[in-house]
């Protein structure tokens, strides 16, 4: 059973907002807290003159580091520095992000004095890392197996950047599992689903940075995605910057003065916003107070429910179209659905909830399972199974995913090929026959591509490659069988194989632009234990100094003390006053000391009362 060794493997929530870590336990899903006894741990990374933070630690500290402060990495995760959504992002981000080698988009901070660039894989993997650490303190043993979920959504190079953040946090990704599928898992052992017939059931994921529709059906055990729909770039913090928008322009008309270049105000501002909207969620007016906002001017305003919801209100339309698209494209009545079940921090918004039981026809939604740990929940399922940590009760499971873009290759005039067609069930095996277009061609470039257009430029470009060694032949001629393959992970591999001399040869799409090469992510490794070793490095020297001051601390009180001050003899006393005395400029002066510069010092005072207090106790 999984928990009892080092065998154990947890599901890992890594969301852009927040994640969740759990494992499977004593028959059940336990979600494990963090080291400050939180469920779910704030996806944010932080560097500091000395030391690197991560989780609660680095946003507790956001408003006064909030260039150095990252968090949204999930957006730019497998992405292009010059794609239109890492563009309009970049515009809210109080850090800065440059364009890497390759158009990757690198995140630059100051870390220790010094300029360094991370890469989204990085800042991820930092944040796998404290989940890791907390799911090690909790079982007390090392874990090295772990499930990792993406949107349903994610691409290709979305998905393999996120196991290559894995793969730097030391972890093997058993599986690459989609967010809703996981949910679904959860819901489906929370209601015992399956027991009594079939059922088709719709996830509504809308979290912090992303939204994602699924409808799967569930009997016996077996989960069948049907069809997958959303959106890559909807969720929580679109709300929060409408009201950042909002509340910034009100600032500007009543105060005359422009906050927008001010990364610490905005991150302020942001802050409160966001807590406005949580709070609007169970009342219908709330206030945002906040001191010195900008040059030295205290902001303080109310907001209604009702305006909250006019300023999102397109935002929130938008979320019903992938429920029509996902219904429509599993063919399927929206009376046929059993369960609408609600996932994702943002689904606790009433308008949101409103309007997608209005969509289904005043259904009640599905509130049972919670909307923050139900991935985690379902993920840790999924990575007991693999790790063959199952018990009996989740044994039979099985999943079967889909494929969410179509995939193929760009054909005669810039027409996307299809060779796997979306919503296809995953893993997965399909092939294509090509052909060359001139006479005595001798090799073929075949570019893959993903997406639903007809035109290749209107679909996003996987990678490309060229079969070479082919006999020259009239144009059509040749047979090409080209092989896509989908693995577990969603991940994809193509094999060209040429019938006309039987020759075959196995090809693996580099996707330079979005992917990381074994190189970097070597690389990263070892920058990873570095600040693994830095960390625990600090860790020690922070013990070191709290040691200190508080011997120093117990001494102060100690020649205080009655009992004691009249068995010292006057000089003895004054000896020690010096020694504290001395201690406390020393600490003053070496906050950053050594460690085994604070141990000295505390052996100094030890070496000074140990005999003056053996005196007394005589
Ligand atoms: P997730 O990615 O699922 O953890 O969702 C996080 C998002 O949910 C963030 O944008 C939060 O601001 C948002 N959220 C959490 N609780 C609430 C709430 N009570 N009302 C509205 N939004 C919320």
């Amino acid at each position: 059973m999984a928990g009892n060794g080092g065998g154990a493997a947890i599901g890992i929530d890594l969301g852009t907002t927040y994640s969740c870590v759990g494992v499977w336990r004593q028959d059940r899903v336990e979600i494990i807290v963090n080291d400050q006894g939180r469920r779910t741990t704030p996806s944010y990374v932080a560097f500091t003159d000395t030391e690197r933070l991560i989780g609660d630690g680095a946003k507790n500290q956001v408003a006064m580091n909030p260039t150095n402060t990252i968090f949204d990495a999930k957006r730019l995760i497998g992405r292009r520095f010059s794609d239109e959504s890492v563009q309009s992002d970049m515009r809210l981000w109080p850090f800065k992000v440059v364009a890497g080698p390759g158009d990757k988009p690198m995140i630059e901070v100051t870390y220790k004095d010094e300029r360094k660039k991370f890469a989204a894989e990085e800042i991820s993997s930092m944040v796998l890392l404290k989940m890791r650490e907390a799911a090690e303190a909790f079982l007390g043993s090392t874990v090295e197996n772990a499930v990792v979920t993406v949107p349903a959504y994610f691409n290709d190079s979305q998905r393999q950047a996120t196991k290559d953040a894995g793969s730097i946090a030391g972890l093997n990704v058993m599986s690459i599992l989609n967010e809703p599928t996981a949910a679904a898992i959860a819901y489906g052992l929370e209601m015992n689903v399956g027991n009594d017939g079939d059922k088709n059931v719709l996830i509504f994921d809308l979290g912090g940075g992303t939204f994602d529709v699924s409808l799967l059906t569930m009997k016996q055990g077996v989960f069948e995605v049907k069809a997958t729909a959303g959106d890559t770039h909807l969720g929580g913090e679109d709300f929060d910057n409408r009201m950042v928008d909002f509340f910034a322009e009100e600032f500007r008309r009543k105060q005359k003065k422009d906050i927008t270049g001010n990364p610490r105000a905005l991150r302020r501002l942001r802050t409160a916003c966001e807590r406005a909207k949580r709070n609007l969620s169970s009342t219908s007016q709330t206030t945002i107070e906040i001191d010195c906002l900008y040059e030295g001017i205290d902001f303080s305003t109310t907001i209604s429910r009702a305006r909250f919801e006019e300023l999102n209100m397109d935002l929130f339309k938008m979320c019903m179209g992938p429920v029509e698209t996902c219904l429509a494209d599993a063919h399927m009545e929206k009376s046929s659905i059993h369960d609408v079940v609600l996932v994702g921090g943002s689904t606790r918004i009433p308008k949101v909830q409103e309007m997608l039981k209005d969509f289904f026809d005043g259904k009640e939604l599905c509130k049972s399972i919670n909307p923050d740990e139900a991935v985690a929940h379902g993920a840790a399922v999924q990575a007991a199974i693999l790790s063959g940590n199952a018990t009996e009760k989740i044994h039979d499971l099985l999943l079967l995913d889909v494929t969410p873009l179509s995939l193929g290759v760009g054909v005669v005039g810039g027409v996307m090929s299809v060779v796997i067609p979306r919503n296809t069930a995953i893993p997965t095996k399909k092939e294509g026959g090509f052909t060359t277009v001139a006479d005595d061609q001798t090799s073929i470039l075949f570019k893959v591509y993903e997406g639903e257009r007809a035109q290749i430029t209107d679909n996003n470009l996987l990678g490309e490659f060229r079969l070479a060694n082919i006999v020259p032949a009239p144009a059509g001629v040749p047979k090409v069988n080209l092989c896509f393959e989908i693995d577990r992970n969603g991940i994809l591999h193509v094999l060209a194989e040429n019938k006309a001399t039987g020759q075959t040869s196995r090809i693996t799409i580099t996707n330079e632009n979005g992917r990381l090469s074994k190189a970097e992510i070597d690389r990263m490794l070892q920058e990873a234990e570095k600040y693994k070793a830095e960390d625990e490095e600090l860790k020690k020297k922070i013990e070191a100094k709290n040691a200190l001051e508080l011997y120093v601390y117990k001494l102060k009180s100690a020649i205080k003390d009655q009992n004691i001050i009249l068995k010292l003899s006057l000089a003895d006393k004054r000896e020690t006053e010096d020694a504290i005395e001395k201690a406390i400029h020393w600490l003053d002066c070496h906050q950053f000391a050594k460690i085994d510069e604070f141990e000295e010092m505390k052996h100094y005072l030890q070496n000074i009362w140990n005999p003056i207090v053996t005196k007394v106790y005589q």
